[in-house]
């Protein structure tokens, strides 16, 4: 049986990883020459089930009022957000309740814990070179307020079973020699001691030579247009290079995902939301001083992790649609926030600047699963977490193309969560 993957992003070269290793005919096709050139490209590295949370969180109204008055704020609304990003938007604020939060983070975190197990037998299958460690993340709060208002998080990771510890800023220094040279004041830090990191492109492109290894085609330069529809069932794709055919089809273009599938009234609510990253060659004699795993400041909820000789700092969510310009001012506070905290690692004026459209849900979880058209599946929607959650997810699609029951349950994660 073929299955034809649409998109060769972490979610598309995943999926076609375990649909390969199922049996399946994988046949993927992209835009771009190669996997991994959109969203996977330069994220912030981490492979974080400790982070999996919604952005949709009751304290998120309050906060996003006073982000607007700064600067620097991690959030950032533009008029160019149009009515699917006030709809996005408002269906977001509608899950902004304790309640809703505490479901959805749930489903992230079921997932997400899952992923890392698929990462880790994936890892004791194949070799895959990706720069990946495995020294957690650690988050460091800049403020006695900052670190006061993490004890509700602690309460959700103690329930969820994450490995974590409370740090001063002396063991934060041992955990992150590094941060000995920060001009920034420290009040203490968070340990999420599970968490790994490293190159999301480099794995991306590592497992699309390795599906191609053990069969799968994939095809480069395809540009997807429309759906062909007949008897109630999808029947061809119509690309750049003609109708592509299969018996299966799986949506994985992430934030592109939703202009798909539209005129086939079937309606994805995903929006995307830009985020920025910088990579930087670390200076040879900064290696000891330099970051070793991932850092998020809490202050700017900006990430600098460690890849290789190199450091990629991440973060900024804009909603702006899927505007392209890289805007200085975004470039500013992230140079400001890695400056701060690992001075004189790298030469930042020199990094290779970037931005990225998180594919994002209102509610968080992303969407897995069949649509009402039999032979039509979705992998996409995955937000801030897209290659922590892709092994998982991956896994999930393949179990449920082969009518196997998935090891975790799909509840949360289907799109009729939204009839
Ligand atoms: C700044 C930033 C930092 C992040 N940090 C992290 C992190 O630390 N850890 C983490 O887990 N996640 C992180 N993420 C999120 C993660 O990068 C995404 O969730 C993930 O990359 C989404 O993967 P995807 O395959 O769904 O989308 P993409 O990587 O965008 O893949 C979609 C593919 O579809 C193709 N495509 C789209 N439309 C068409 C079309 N019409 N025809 C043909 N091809 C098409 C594209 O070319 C692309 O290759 C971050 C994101 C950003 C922006």
């Amino acid at each position: 049986m073929k299955v034809l993957i649409l998109g060769a992003g972490v979610i598309g070269v995943t999926s076609a990883y375990y649909l390969a290793k199922a049996g399946f005919e994988v046949e993927v096709v992209d835009r771009q020459p190669g996997p991994g050139r959109e969203t996977s490209f330069a994220n912030a590295g981490e492979i974080s089930p400790g982070y999996a949370s919604p952005w949709a969180a009751p304290a998120i109204p309050l906060k996003a009022l006073r982000w607007m008055f700064s600067r620097d704020a991690p959030l950032i609304l533009t008029p160019r957000l149009g009515w699917a990003g006030v709809r996005w938007l408002s269906a977001m604020l509608r899950n902004c309740t304790s309640a809703r939060y505490a479901v959805n983070k749930g489903h992230m975190v079921r997932l997400a814990e899952h992923s890392r197990d698929c990462l880790r037998a994936l890892r004791d299958e194949i070799r895959l070179d990706y720069d990946g460690r495995a020294l957690g993340t650690l988050q460091v709060f800049r403020t006695q307020r900052q670190l006061d208002s993490v004890g509700k998080d602690i309460e959700v990771l103690k329930e969820a079973g994450v490995r974590h510890q409370l740090l001063s800023p002396e063991q934060c220094r041992i955990v992150e020699p590094g941060l000995a040279a920060a001009t920034a004041s420290i009040a203490g830090g968070l340990h999420l001691v599970d968490d790994e990191t490293g190159d999301c492109f480099k794995f991306t492109q590592a497992l699309a030579s390795q599906t191609a290894r053990m069969g799968a085609a994939y095809d480069y330069g395809v540009d997807v247009t429309a759906l062909r529809l007949a008897r109630g069932r999808i029947c061809g794709v119509e690309t750049s290079k003609g109708v592509r055919t299969a018996d299966l089809y799986l949506v994985a273009l992430g934030s592109y995902s939703p202009a798909l599938l539209r005129p086939l009234d079937i309606l994805l609510p995903v929006y995307p939301v830009k985020g920025y990253s910088l990579t930087a060659p670390l200076l040879p004699e900064a290696l000891d001083r330099a970051p070793q795993s991932t850092i998020m400041d809490e202050h700017y909820k900006v990430a600098t992790t460690r890849l290789g000789n190199r450091i990629r700092i991440g973060g900024m969510a804009e909603i702006c649609g899927h505007d392209p310009v890289l805007r200085l001012s975004r470039r500013r506070t992230l140079e400001l926030s890695a400056a701060n905290l690992f001075p004189s690692v790298a030469n930042l004026r020199e990094a290779q600047f970037w931005a990225g459209f998180r594919p994002m849900t209102p509610d968080g979880p992303p969407i897995i699963g069949p649509t009402i058209i039999p032979n039509l599946f979705l992998n996409t929607g995955h937000g801030t977490l897209g290659w922590t959650m892709s092994c998982g997810s991956a896994q999930v699609i393949a179990d449920l193309l082969v009518g196997r029951r998935p090891a975790i349950a799909v509840d949360g994660l289907e799109l009729h969560r939204y009839d």
